[in-house]
């Protein structure tokens, strides 16, 4: 068993600020920070912080142990009020495209980077505290964070980790003791929330904004040591930056974000906010804010209130707004390139790359072998609208559609659809010719698992390895939330629990396998969700 360490003996390496220009200015205030990537900035003392949770599965990468987590100064540490030695704080500068228009600079408002510790590997991570005050690019903000949109933040990095989709990852989470005011619909209703801080863990936090800012001040400089420096530590396997590695390093970032919407489609979740500030580099998901999950399969569905209008970042229109973005990576890299057309290429590739990969994964998601060129089209096709008929949750109809027998092609429509009846939120909605409509598709299904010879045993094993049995509904975390705001935090530890593992069946657990609640239909937090957090 690896040593652990205590926090005490965690040891730094902060390669970005050590490699990176740095604002020249270390007073904290409000500006417009150029020609550098960060500015140095300690996070603000909280008067009461309270330790809620911490995953262990990071407490690992760390090489923390168990105890380290349960110290007070563990608390101390990740509230903000305590630095390590060898922690550097500062806050990233970066701009972003937010809702299709250049927004200008961003950077961390909110996020304050504790500084990258090495493991017993030679790993780097960067930590990063959540709602830890204001920095030089809090703008008009306050720099905190509330609890709810803390616990949201918590459980869902975790929970996505165990899908096995592409994330940053949440080591803690603390409450406070101080309040936060928040209009949670921008409606005039302001109220005094409990502040919490996230501690986010990820090899880096670079997000295409980060590129993007540099461009679009017409500093190429700061750009080049930028990317230079990512290619060298994050990507290192594509060799010494020059112009041919900078193509490299961006078809690669093209499909690292390609693999993860595409998990994203696969579990059924919605980012909610895709602006340019919020696509990570490395291709992991970033920044929980609105995000949602799809629960009645409705590929125009977004649980953001803010983009309830244009839809942008509706569920099935990620994988393209995806491409939009890295439309804007490439304009931000293309003074280093000065050549449009394989910069171009790439990005059509993308969309090419984008659909093969998702096709494959379709495959995957209905237990098939490998995709058929003569019949699966349609299947998708057909399928797609199958799940449009009445109001179909997605999660449980995959995962029933598992227990379909397709070893007997003679079942009658009754039997065939018996499996799939939880997924439907009103039965009764189902008319004769959508069962009908629905058993023809289960039929060409059974016969398309048929030509492969596969039994339904092993089937069944392929897609309940893949299609989830539990995720992080909205009502859940919104569960979860409610008692936390009561001070117990329960809920987010057993949710926290029960996410861990969301293939397996875990029986006793099942009550968090079902169909959103009727409460939760139109509650804020559950089908509803702002940017206030
Ligand atoms: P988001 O929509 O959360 O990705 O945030 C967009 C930008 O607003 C980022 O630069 C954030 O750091 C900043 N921001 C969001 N909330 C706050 C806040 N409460 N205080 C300061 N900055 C914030
Ligand atoms: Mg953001």
């Amino acid at each position: 068993m690896a040593k652990q360490t205590s926090l005490s003996t965690l040891s730094f390496d902060n390669r970005f600020v050590e490699n990176l220009p740095a604002d020249t200015e270390t007073d904290n205030h409000r500006r417009q920070v150029m020609s550098a990537c960060y500015s140095f900035v300690d996070p603000t003392k909280v008067a009461a912080p309270k330790l809620v949770a911490f995953s262990s599965e990071v407490a690992s990468l760390l090489d923390l142990s168990e105890e380290a987590c349960l110290s007070d100064d563990f608390t101390q540490v990740f509230a903000g009020n305590q630095l390590l030695a060898g922690m550097r704080p500062h806050a990233q500068c970066y701009g972003g495209h937010q809702f299709g228009n250049w927004a200008g600079q961003l950077g961390d408002g909110r996020a304050i980077n504790l500084g990258e510790v090495v493991n017993q590997q030679g790993d780097h991570y960067a930590l990063q505290l959540k709602g830890s005050g204001a920095t030089p690019y809090s703008r008009t903000a306050d720099g905190l964070a509330v609890l709810r949109s803390s616990v949201r933040e918590f459980l869902c990095s975790e929970a996505m980790f165990h899908l096995g989709v592409p994330t940053t990852r949440a080591l803690s989470l603390v409450t406070t003791g101080e309040k936060v005011v928040r209009d949670m619909f921008y409606d005039g209703r302001p109220q005094a929330e409990q502040g919490a801080i996230v501690c986010r863990v990820a090899p880096s936090f670079l997000r295409f904004g980060s590129y993007e800012i540099h461009a679009a001040r017409g500093d190429v400089g700061t750009l080049r040591t930028l990317v230079d420096f990512t290619i060298t530590t994050e990507f290192p396997h594509l060799g010494t930056p020059s112009v041919d590695v900078y193509l490299n390093w961006f078809a690669e970032v093209c499909e690292r974000t390609a693999d993860m919407i595409v998990h994203w489609m696969r579990v059924g979740f919605v980012h909610g906010v895709m602006n340019t500030d919020n696509m990570s580099i490395l291709g992991l998901t970033i920044d929980y804010g609105p995000y949602g999950w799809l629960e009645d399969y409705d590929p125009n569905w977004t649980p953001n209130t803010t983009d309830a209008s244009g839809r942008r970042y509706r569920f099935g229109h990620q994988g393209q707004v995806a491409q939009w973005n890295l439309f804007q990576l490439a304009n931000a890299i293309y003074p280093l390139i000065e050549q449009a057309e394989p910069l171009r290429k790439i990005l059509n590739d993308y969309a090419e790359l984008y659909e093969q990969k998702w096709q494959t994964m379709r495959t995957k998601k209905l237990g098939f072998n490998s995709y058929n060129a003569v019949t699966d089209d349609a299947l998708n096709t057909e399928l797609h609208e199958v799940l449009q008929l009445v109001e179909t949750d997605m999660t449980i109809f995959y995962r029933k559609l598992a227990d379909v027998d397709c070893e007997n092609l003679h079942l009658s429509d009754a039997e065939l659809l018996a499996p799939l009846m939880d997924a439907y939120y009103a039965p009764d909605a189902l008319s004769t010719a959508d069962k009908t409509r629905t058993c023809n598709w289960l039929r060409q299904y059974q016969q398309r698992v048929a030509d492969d010879g596969t039994s339904n045993l092993i089937r069944r094993q392929r897609m309940n390895e893949i299609n989830p049995k539990y995720v992080l509904r909205n009502y859940m975390a919104q569960l979860a939330i409610d008692k936390a705001e009561l001070d117990d935090f329960s809920l987010v530890n057993e949710l926290l629990e029960l996410l861990r593992k969301p293939y397996d069946e875990q029986v006793d657990m099942a009550h968090f396998a079902v169909k959103r609640p009727d409460w939760a239909r139109d509650r804020a937090g559950c089908s509803m969700l702002s940017c206030s957090s």
